[in-house]
């Protein structure tokens, strides 16, 4: 690697827990549609899955496939209901509210972000998703102080692995492919995605499922090691 001008980041699963969040958020839900209908949790996960299923069939490789206000229109859609707006917008609050509830950074992330600003590395976020939510996470997270460049996959229309998120970055940061690493737990869309463009990548790999290293990408558990990783990239240069 050249001089590391840039860190990307991906944000659902990289820099804070997601499916914990995700868990409440559908709690939070489910709590609001108890309230209103006979209905009890399994039917409405149950629920709740096919219609993110039926969205994203829909709407493959766009920010809109999970976008939740589509996934409660639906929901409401399946259980035999007419339309109600009033409904479909406290399913999308109770959602998010639960969801935000106590949302808080992955240990470390705050600390590898004052490091890579003390060493003059920019930050980038690169994220499929609407950007409406997605910007509110990261401000949730206390984060936004620390990024240059965040980029959602609603603003290039095509989602990661999509190339176009990660060119958009590079542009806006003015840098190029050599100068950039890419950090995301997820193989597909992170890493190959990066890759795909010549951009190296480290995976966050938490639940150590993917297992080793190869010479085309780094796979580490925990955010720390990411600082470590990216220390020894540094000072090699
Ligand atoms: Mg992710």
């Amino acid at each position: 690697m050249e001089n590391l001008e840039a860190v990307l980041f991906d944000l659902d699963g990289t820099l804070y827990d997601y499916n914990k969040c995700h868990e409440k958020g559908l709690e939070s839900a489910y709590e609001y549609m108890e309230g209103k209908y006979d209905i009890p949790y399994d039917k409405f996960i149950d629920l709740y899955r096919k219609a993110r299923f039926e969205n994203h069939k829909e709407l493959v490789g766009s920010s809109s496939s999970h976008n939740r206000i589509h996934y409660f229109k639906r929901l409401l859609k399946l259980y035999n209901s007419k339309f109600k707006s009033d409904v479909v917008l406290d399913l999308y609050k109770a959602y998010y509210k639960g969801f935000f509830d106590g949302i808080t950074t992955f240990k470390g992330v705050e600390e590898l972000f004052e490091e890579l600003v003390d060493k003059g590395i920019s930050i980038g976020v690169v994220t499929n998703l609407n950007s409406r939510i997605q910007i509110e996470k990261i401000d949730k997270l206390g984060l936004s102080s620390f990024v240059d460049v965040f980029v959602t996959s609603e603003e290039t229309s095509r989602e990661k692995p999509h190339s176009s998120v990660f060119l958009l970055a590079l542009h806006r940061l003015d840098v190029s492919e050599e100068e950039v690493l890419m950090v995301g737990d997820d193989f597909e869309k992170d890493v190959k995605g990066a890759l795909s463009v010549g951009i190296d990548s480290v995976l966050l790999d938490k639940e150590c499922e993917y297992g080793e290293s190869s010479e085309q990408f780094e796979v580490v558990e925990s955010i720390n090691e990411v600082g470590e990783l990216i220390e020894k990239v540094f000072s090699e240069n």
